[in-house]
């Protein structure tokens, strides 16, 4: 019998919009490295992660293969895959490529701050209930608006939560619901859970993450990220 094996999904397909820049977010460089490159190492040190699946733009492929993989020695990714239009086809993309493992970890490879700490509490979740997402306590109050931009309600502090990645599934699960989903081509899907909730109604854990975690989305992200790289 072959043993379990668990796989990563780093995410580097999007277009970055919201950075204002030319080079695509995930390949801007934070402190002399490509943003993307700090997720993969996380993945690539940590012995919970037997292979990495990177899905990037079909232009940028052979550049991370040189640049990046080949450059840092990133010896686990085992496929550089194209991703699509939407996230979720980027991660499709990446469930098809990877070697049918027992649980898949998909990541953004715009959070540079995901840990093995946090990896390790999201396995032992994943492993009780076969779906959980990494987020932390809003720090902040929500408010939901109405179609006129004016406060609707205003949910429950203590039980709103943000959601990072990774985000984390038994294989067979998240491929199932994805598969089921890609039938009605819903949209406005911006995480991995709202497949898997919509799809296979089973609870999904809310797993500690950090406040560290963060997605570099606009330039002052990037102030941060570096301000937390040094501290
Ligand atoms: O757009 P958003 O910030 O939610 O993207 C989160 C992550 O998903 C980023 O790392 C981005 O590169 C990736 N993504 C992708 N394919 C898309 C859209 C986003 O891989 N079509």
């Amino acid at each position: 019998m072959t043993p379990m094996k668990n796989s990563a999904i780093v995410l580097a397909a999007g277009q970055g919009k919201r950075m204002n820049s030319k080079i695509q977010k995930q390949f801007l460089e934070v402190r002399g490295l490509p943003l993307v490159y700090y997720a993969l190492k996380c993945f690539q040190d940590t012995s919970i992660i037997d292979e990495i699946i990177l899905v990037t733009n079909q232009d940028a492929i052979e550049y991370c293969e040189k640049e990046i993989v080949e450059k840092y020695q990133l010896t686990k990714v085992k496929k550089i895959v194209a991703g699509g239009k939407e996230r979720y086809d980027s991660v499709y993309a990446g469930l098809l490529a990877c070697e049918d493992p027992k649980y898949v970890f998909i990541h953004d490879g715009a959070r540079p701050f995901v840990d093995e700490e946090m990896l390790a509490r999201g396995l032992k979740d994943v492993q009780r209930t076969g779906a959980c997402v990494i987020g932390m306590p809003c720090k902040d109050t929500v408010k939901i608006a109405n179609d006129h931009g004016e406060v609707e309600s205003t949910p429950t502090r203590s039980k709103v939560w943000t959601i990072q990645t990774p985000q984390i599934f038994e294989y067979q699960l998240i491929c199932d619901a994805h598969r089921s989903i890609r039938k009605k081509e819903m949209e406005s899907i911006t995480d991995d859970a709202m497949v898997v909730e919509h799809e296979m109604g089973i609870p999904i854990v809310l797993t500690e993450g950090s406040y560290r975690n963060i997605k570099v989305t606009t330039p002052e992200d990037i102030l941060i990220a570096e301000a937390f790289l040094v501290h």
